[in-house]
């Protein structure tokens, strides 16, 4: 037998709904915030994510799905749905229209990590991306947008951490903090980490290393080093956040795994659940734009987690609506009126109705069983006495109660 892929799931036919539903309040939750959908391909060029994820990141170190393709020319399978947008952002020239841009998308990501629970290697995030703002009441709406989707999917027991990590020109003198601080703690942490020091000092920070992270909780904080204008930023976003009566943690810690951050950074987290309770990560990315070659443009976004967002619903006793049941199911017996049933279900669902056949050729007592199982509403009995006498009995499930409709209204009868 041929297994799936390590750290892939299915999405079973018995469980779609759920997908379906969250899915589907998420695009309303983006309407109602007047965002349109962009959708882009799965893969792109390496390239793309070494220069906007950042070559000292653990996602492009450690944990790209990289080929090269017929053509020699080396792929990447997106491991986070940013940088395909602002890829594509700065290739279609959307820059021409008016700003801002705000776009959402749902997209599956590729990650090699090691697989447990909440974290796979195959996972689907709908994300977030206003281009063009750089006001704190930009950050302030897309968190709004999130935790609005979060509500209206029933969750409770989140926090939202925020942060600011400073913009390049508070980074300078924090970064030279943080190098001076780290490098009397060198012995002390992991190899990766020395390597991250001369290069990337603050990737240092989102080591899940005990001991690196030990070292980091005495560390120098980017709060304390930010420039005015990144602290009036930040102090504007809580303002903003106070008045709409959301509560956060200032988190000083939230530093995110994705070297485009710049300003604000934040975490939507789940207390009912441990360390996978993280449902959504996000923040400003300003250089994004420019770093891949197109001109100096202000982005704020996030990418919530869907399989950890249904993992938290789950958890939380969420309600999830069952999709709707089969309206009639036809049990018909024998050539003629299977014949006639073939054609009125057709019929019937070229009119609206959720109308169901047997497949099977089972006796009458399995097709009512049958009929049970699928939690059908209604189930139309056609034999030859109601095909000669044109009319067939219609049993309600719910009550027992029969009656006879004759099979050219039967459409009227059971179309809402
Ligand atoms: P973590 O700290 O949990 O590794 P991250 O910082 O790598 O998360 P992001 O890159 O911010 O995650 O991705 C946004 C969201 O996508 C996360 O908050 C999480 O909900 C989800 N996510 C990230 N990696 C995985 C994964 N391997 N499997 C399932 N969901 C994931
Ligand atoms: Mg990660």
């Amino acid at each position: 037998m041929i297994n799936i892929p390590k750290g892939t799931k299915d999405v079973l036919p018995f469980e779609s709904y759920k997908w379906h539903y969250v899915e589907r309040i998420a695009r309303e939750t983006a309407d109602l915030y007047c965002l349109n959908e962009i959708r882009t391909p799965t893969f792109e060029h390496t390239e793309l994510f070494l220069r906007g994820v950042g070559d000292t990141t653990d996602i492009v170190n450690k944990e790209m799905y990289t080929f090269l393709d017929k053509g020699e020319r080396s792929i990447t399978l997106k491991p986070e749905g940013t940088a395909g947008v602002a890829r594509s952002f700065i290739e279609n020239g959307l820059f021409n229209n008016a700003m801002p841009l705000k776009m959402y998308y749902i997209t599956p990501v590729f990650r090699y990590e090691n697989p447990q629970k909440g974290r796979l290697r195959e996972h689907h995030q709908f994300g977030v991306e206003f281009f063009g703002a750089s006001s704190f009441e930009a950050d302030a709406e897309i968190i709004m947008l999130a935790l609005s989707l979060l509500r209206r999917l029933g969750l409770d027991e989140l926090t939202l951490h925020l942060n600011s990590i400073g913009c390049g020109k508070c980074r300078r003198e924090y970064n030279k903090a943080l190098f001076d601080y780290l490098k009397s703690h060198i012995d002390g942490m992991c190899k990766t980490c020395q390597d991250r020091l001369e290069r990337n000092p603050m990737r240092i920070l989102d080591c899940k290393e005990e001991r690196c992270k030990e070292i980091c909780r005495s560390a120098p904080r980017t709060l304390d080093y930010l420039c005015d204008d990144c602290r009036a930023h930040f102090e504007g976003l809580k303002r903003c956040l106070d008045t709409c009566g959301v509560k956060y943690v200032v988190d000083p810690d939230i530093v995110r795994g994705l070297d485009y951050y710049t300003g604000t950074v934040f975490e939507i987290v789940s207390t009912r659940i441990g360390s996978q309770g993280t449902v959504c990560g996000g923040g400003r990315y300003n250089n994004l734009v420019e770093e891949l070659g197109g001109q100096s443009l202000p982005a704020v976004g996030f990418g919530m987690g869907m399989e950890r967002l249904l993992m938290v619903m789950e958890n939380a006793n969420a309600v999830i609506p069952k999709p709707k049941p089969v309206k009639v199911y036809f049990a018909a017996m024998g050539e003629q009126p299977r014949l006639a049933a073939f054609g009125l279900v057709q019929k019937l669902r070229e009119n609206g109705v959720f109308a169901e056949f047997d497949h099977m050729e089972r006796s009458f007592k399995a097709q009512f069983k049958y009929a049970n199982k699928i939690f059908a509403e209604y189930v139309a009995i056609l034999g030859d006495d109601e095909l000669a006498a044109g009319a067939a009995k219609i049993k309600c499930m719910a009550d027992g109660f029969e009656t006879s409709v004759k099979l050219d209204e039967l459409v009227d009868y059971f179309a809402d």
